[in-house]
């Protein structure tokens, strides 16, 4: 299903391939939860599709495949560890020198491709500077500079977004309210809210929000890393959140913009520090931020 404020991109590419002038190597960036991977795979199955080019008609061998996640002809290739290795981008290359199992074409999709090793990525342009007729590059990722100059330069670009509105409309309709403050910080993000939705997780959030905005927060330390223990996803929810209530206090007046900048650099280290350093001692790291968050 391609999310309602992405069917106008979605469109765009579908005329390009029906045109075969679909460019062999795309890039679709987007923030997380704006639905890249729903967009990429449905192109995927449009391009396998063998009864309607460029539409998948959802009833074709090749399309009931698809639903399987059995195509031959098609490829996902997500990040191990952490990054996309060479060895990994050497399967892509075996996968579109060898004929299609359906004389049809062959598509590959890499998500997270901001994971790309520096020998990963290097090999990846070979193929992408000398690419097969009917094979389909797709690439995923957030952010265009965290990938090479030279993937970029060989891409077909497309920038996703979400419009608000439409995206407010689909919140509602899973039942979420939208005029609840918690939910505000992830409007642009409507499909990690509905997976959220999905894994009943919607209400451990909002107890989360509900306990950050008391007085004391600081003082739960066990309560906040049993949650994160549990699921790491919840730190980057907390981050959000205390963000969001950094720029409530300061536009109320009750935090001045030194301390300000200073409880947001503290907040923003311990972020980056869970992304970057690997065997964290949590806990303790939770515990200095909690104490520079009282105190500074
Ligand atoms: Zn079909």
């Amino acid at each position: 299903m391609i999310p309602t404020w992405l069917q106008i991109d979605y469109q765009r590419l579908v005329a390009l391939g029906a045109n075969k002038q679909l460019h062999h190597g795309l890039l679709l960036l987007g923030n997380q939860g704006v639905g890249s991977f729903d967009l990429a795979q449905q192109l995927a199955f449009d391009l396998l599709c063998l009864t309607n080019p460029m539409q998948a008609c959802g009833h074709c061998k090749a399309c009931l495949l698809n639903q399987s996640q059995t195509h031959p002809d098609y490829l996902l290739i997500t990040p191990e560890k952490d990054t996309i290795s060479v060895e990994q981008v050497r399967a892509i290359s075996d996968f579109f020198v060898t004929s299609a199992s359906y004389q049809g074409n062959k598509v590959v999709i890499i998500k997270n491709a901001e994971s790309l090793t520096l020998s990963a990525s290097n090999a990846l342009l070979k193929t992408l500077e000398e690419p097969n007729s009917n094979r389909y590059l797709m690439l995923l990722a957030q952010n265009s500079a965290a990938l090479p100059a030279t993937i970029l330069s060989r891409c077909f670009k497309v920038q996703l977004s979400v419009d608000l509105e439409l995206a407010k409309s689909f919140i509602s309709s899973l039942g979420i309210d939208i005029n609840a403050p918690w939910v505000r910080a992830f409007l642009h993000r409507p499909q990690t809210l509905a997976l959220w939705q999905q894994q009943e997780q919607i209400n451990v959030i909002e107890d989360l929000y509900t306990m950050m905005m008391q007085s004391g927060m600081q003082t739960r330390h066990k309560q906040l890393l049993e949650l994160f223990n549990q699921n790491p996803d919840y730190i980057d929810i907390f981050v959000q959140f205390y963000a969001q209530k950094l720029q409530t206090e300061l536009l109320s007046n009750t935090l001045d913009i030194k301390r300000y900048q200073e409880k947001s650099q503290a907040l923003l280290s311990f972020a980056d520090k869970f992304k970057e350093v690997k065997g964290l001692n949590l806990s303790l790291q939770l515990n200095q931020l909690l104490k520079k968050l009282s105190y500074l």
